[in-house]
């Protein structure tokens, strides 16, 4: 959900469509912060990014509203795989921001796809990400929000389209009982993972459970794919109007070892030919399917 107009606006807007969660992005996720530091004149701890008003009318908008489990996006220029020093360094900076300013809202957890290796080979890539993680790790303090490993489609050099990769990443890392999964399931669909018959869908949970854990998967995206099985293209639609069909969101809702888990809508905002808000349409569509 959109931040226009203020942090506590994204929780309104779910409220309004009738969301028991959000997600939203805690600063802007096409640009570098301003303050993106130098990390040769970098001495001190970013400053305090939101106001007490804003973190107070923030946790107050929650309250009065029901919507739960607040979660932050990262800046999609963040690349933890990066070969080049200066971008990988920049990542850093930029990650650690977005984990302390999600901290600030008590917000838990901060979505962040592992990352592209490039140019160099896809280990050296492995070994940036869990480095630039470990590095995070030092650098920030208890009250920071932690990281989640996006699941991706494996789009070009993107990294964590296996879930053995996260899971290497994962156990890569010094210290990594703060770390989770966000699976995603278009990109799942899109890297080549069969969602639709029941047998396929345990099968693909199975190996999930094996690479990284169920207790690691803190979050889903739910969205439908324009592009089909083993693809590697993401392109995210409505539910039940892509390629994967509302079967795999029929086994999804009703796996019971993922009742408690929040599972955000990322799927195009707007409306249909008949006016309908597309948020309302997706969320009925998962709800009926319950
Ligand atoms: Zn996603």
């Amino acid at each position: 959900m959109s931040i226009a107009g203020g942090l506590f606006r994204a929780v309104e807007r779910a409220a309004e469509v009738g969301c028991d969660c959000v997600q939203l992005f805690t600063g802007n996720p096409r640009s570098f912060p301003k303050h993106a530091r130098d990390p040769k004149t970098r001495s001190t701890a970013p400053q305090r990014l939101f106001g007490d008003d804003q973190v107070g009318r923030f946790a107050a908008t929650l309250a009065e509203t029901g919507v739960e489990h607040p979660i932050s996006h990262s800046s999609y220029l963040i690349n933890l795989a990066s070969p080049d020093p200066q971008l990988w360094l920049k990542s850093i900076d930029t990650m650690e921001d977005e984990l302390r300013r999600a901290g600030e809202l008590d917000i838990p957890y901060v979505v962040v796809h592992p990352g592209a290796h490039t140019t160099a080979s896809s280990e050296a890539g492995m070994e940036n990400i869990v480095r630039a993680l470990d590095e995070l790790e030092k650098r920030l303090p208890d009250e920071a929000a932690h990281c989640l490993l996006e699941t991706t489609a494996g789009q070009g050099t993107c990294l964590g389209w296996q879930f053995e990769q996260l899971g290497e990443m994962l156990n890569g890392v010094r210290c990594n009982d703060r770390l989770g999964v966000c699976v995603d399931t278009c990109h799942v669909f899109a890297a080549g993972y069969e969602l639709a018959e029941r047998r396929d869908y345990l099968a693909t949970i199975r190996r999930l459970d094996k690479a990284v854990g169920l207790e690691r998967v803190k979050a889903f995206h739910l969205n439908d794919s324009k592009t089909e099985c083993g693809s590697r293209v993401d392109r995210h639609d409505h539910i039940g109007f892509g390629e994967m069909g509302v079967e795999p969101f029929r086994h999804l809702v009703n796996d019971r070892r993922f009742r408690k888990t929040p599972m955000y809508l990322e799927t195009r905002k707007g409306e249909d030919e008949s006016g309908e808000l597309w948020d309302k349409i997706n969320l009925q569509t998962l709800r009926d399917l319950a």
